[in-house]
């Protein structure tokens, strides 16, 4: 059987996680709650052994299939971007990838519900979050343009590949007062909040933003 030491050692160890979280920090990342999760979650296990030695870099590390786990920074700043806006109870992600970003958001929220259109990188992330005793988590293999209608509406929505255009499916499946938060744009990304009013929507663009696609169908 293969050991998988949780805690890590060496350039896994938390003093290394220490180091990465006072870069976020630095970077502009404040809420402390956040800071907590990255530093206590195992990155290392979301990525292929060769390159767990990195895995508490600031940086975006390949997962296969063309597809890159988000950089730490991302990561952090975009669930802060998810919890300013009050306290959601039910939340889709779009892009499970690696399942690092899920597992982050399942310590926080009540209820994770995550779609991702590659079957093997979820059926990974999937292993991740029983591994991790992660069991608040729902996972979909499906084109997430289109959301998880059936189990909406969602207080949140975050989504980790960049469309061109907001999905009009995704902010019919925020409720009112809810907040998604997107990357968009093709050439140029922008890290994007939508909130959801009575009145419609409120769109702030919030930084430059560099993810892969969101592509359309499942494989
Ligand atoms: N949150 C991930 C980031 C993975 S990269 C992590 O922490 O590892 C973005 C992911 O979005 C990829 O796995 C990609 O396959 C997925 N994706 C792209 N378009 C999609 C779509 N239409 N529906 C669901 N997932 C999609």
């Amino acid at each position: 059987m293969k050991v998988i030491n949780l805690n890590g050692i060496g350039m896994t160890s938390l003093r290394t996680r220490e180091r990465l979280v006072q870069r976020l920090r630095e970077e502009g990342v404040s809420d402390e709650i956040v800071l907590n999760v990255i530093r206590t979650t195992p990155r290392h296990i979301f990525v292929d052994e060769a390159l767990s030695h990195r895995a508490y870099e600031d940086t975006a590390l390949p997962i296969g299939f063309n597809q890159t786990l988000s950089q730490p920074y991302t990561v952090a700043r975009m669930t802060e971007l998810l919890l300013q806006n009050g306290a959601p109870k039910k939340v889709l992600e779009v892009g499970s990838g690696s399942g690092y970003q899920t597992a982050v958001l399942a310590q926080l929220v009540p209820s994770v519900f995550t779609v991702e259109r590659i079957g093997p990188l979820q059926e990974k992330a999937k292993s991740r979050m029983k591994l991790l005793g992660l069991d608040n988590v729902k996972f979909l293999h499906t084109d997430g343009g289109m959301g998880w209608p059936e189990k909406g509406p969602f207080d949140a929505i975050m989504v980790t590949a960049a469309p061109e255009h907001i999905p009009e499916a995704l902010i019919d499946q925020l409720t009112i007062g809810g907040r998604m938060v997107i990357p968009v744009g093709a050439d140029k990304q922008y890290l994007t909040i939508v909130d959801r009013t009575s009145a419609g929507v409120e769109i702030e663009r919030v930084e430059p933003a560099r993810f892969v696609p969101l592509l359309a169908g499942i494989r």
